[in-house]
């Protein structure tokens, strides 16, 4: 980082910085404008007192100018926000499309776009979870429709881990959410599942965002309930719902105890015809386990209901277990803390996987790093040494 950029960020005057290193303001606005450069000892203590955030090389090396930047219009930018804003889902799609690209010129946009978004603390997020077949398409269709009917506007991002395979969504292939996905009032998007698990909850929370920024009141994110994705999407909701097949026991319905214990609440579908009595059986075999276990998650017990989503029946009960559930969770600020967490966690995935893709991308094109390789190949360089001549070309280039 340039000094100029530094002293803004810290926002620190010119005066009282150069008073910190011993110099005059006119000689530090000389080292800021280029017109000369510092001594060695005075590079080093500039380094040092802004904590390595300004180097030495930021003295000798102009910036590198971004070129995939400087194409972007910034009107265009405005436009997007507004389009966003005013319910076109065309731009919204548009802009979630940009949001997975991995091309870093529609990053660069991305970054843009976002800098003009607003934080929303209104919508709810809700994760929901459970093996196929248990019903999750039709329980979000079905509780979903009901929302519209309250004049809310639903939003699904789905995840399905089963397209890491094929890198393509087995979404496409099943009628989904057949009158939901039609609603004007709806949107409903697969979300990228291929790739590093930081992405993928990197770019879901991402699409998340423009979806909030687009007005929708209430967003779904569905899991399989199989992989790893659910954690991450446990951590990105206000609320993670796991839905569970009328019969007995985690292992028949080949669902992870780890998820179980993610839950907030837990749904026992298909409580109709035939399976009503055994949906009631299980409702009452898991409160029965979750009140012996005595855990209850953040503060809340762990409630279990049941619901038929074929036949929209105990899904109002769901809905205002939900709104109680969040509402509590505004009170006593939790809703708050875990929204902020969940930024933390989003500039940290963002950082893993710019990192990741430096390295994956941009590292094996370098001529020495080529060398470097060549010579582990050849028995001539240890791993190690490699992997610390690596690490240091990579901290000390700016890529
Ligand atoms: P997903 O794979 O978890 O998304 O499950 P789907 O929503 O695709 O549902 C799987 C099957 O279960 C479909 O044939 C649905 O019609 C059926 N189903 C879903 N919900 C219910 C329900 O509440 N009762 C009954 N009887 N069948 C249901």
């Amino acid at each position: 980082m340039i000094l100029k950029e530094y002293l803004k960020f810290c926002g620190v005057t010119n005066k009282d910085f150069a008073k910190r290193i011993g110099i005059s303001p006119v000689s530090l606005s000389r080292y800021i404008s280029g017109e000369r450069l510092p001594e060695k000892e005075i590079i080093l203590k500039i380094s040092s007192l802004t904590d390595g955030a300004v180097n030495p090389d930021d003295f000798y090396f102009k910036p590198k100018i971004d070129n995939d930047n400087e194409n972007i219009n910034l009107n265009s930018i405005s436009e997007i926000v507004k389009n966003i804003r005013n319910g076109s889902k065309k731009e919204l799609a548009k802009t979630i499309t940009l949001v997975e690209s991995k091309l870093k010129k529609h990053q660069e946009l991305v970054k843009k776009i976002f800098e003009k978004f607003k934080t929303n603390n209104k919508t709810i997020r809700i994760g929901v979870t459970g093996v196929p077949g248990v019903g999750k398409s039709t329980f979000i269709e079905s509780i979903g429709l009901k929302l519209i009917q309250r004049n809310l506007k639903v939003a699904v991002l789905a995840i399905d881990p089963s397209s890491k395979e094929t890198g393509g969504s087995i979404l496409g292939d099943k009628t989904r959410m057949e009158k939901l996905s039609v609603h004007p009032k709806a949107f409903i998007r697969p979300s990228p599942s291929s790739g590093h698990l930081g992405g993928v909850a990197k770019k879901t929370y991402e699409s998340m965002l423009c979806l909030e920024e687009a007005g929708y009141d209430v967003i779904f994110i569905e899991t399989m309930g199989v992989g790893q994705a659910e954690t991450a999407v446990h951590d990105m909701v206000d609320i993670f719902l796991v839905l569970l097949l009328p019969s007995g026991g985690d292992e028949l319905q080949g669902i992870k105890k780890g998820i179980i214990e993610l839950a907030d609440l837990i749904v026992v579908n298909k409580a109709d015809n035939d399976l009503q009595k055994a949906a009631e059986i299980t409702q009452n075999e898991y409160k029965t386990a979750l009140h012996i276990s005595g855990k209850p998650k953040n503060g809340f017990e762990v409630e279990v209901l049941i619901c038929s989503s074929l036949k929209s029946k105990g899904l109002e009960k769901i809905w205002d277990y939900i709104q109680v559930f969040i509402n509590k969770k505004k009170k006593n600020h939790t809703f708050f803390s875990n929204r902020q967490s969940q930024l933390k966690e989003w500039m940290w995935n963002s950082i893993h996987q710019t990192v990741n893709e430096i390295i994956n991308s941009d590292l094996p094109k370098n001529e020495f790093i080529k060398k470097i390789q060549l010579k582990v190949d050849d028995k001539k360089l240890s791993v190690f040494r490699a992997t610390q001549l690596m690490c240091n070309f990579l901290l000390k280039n700016k890529f």
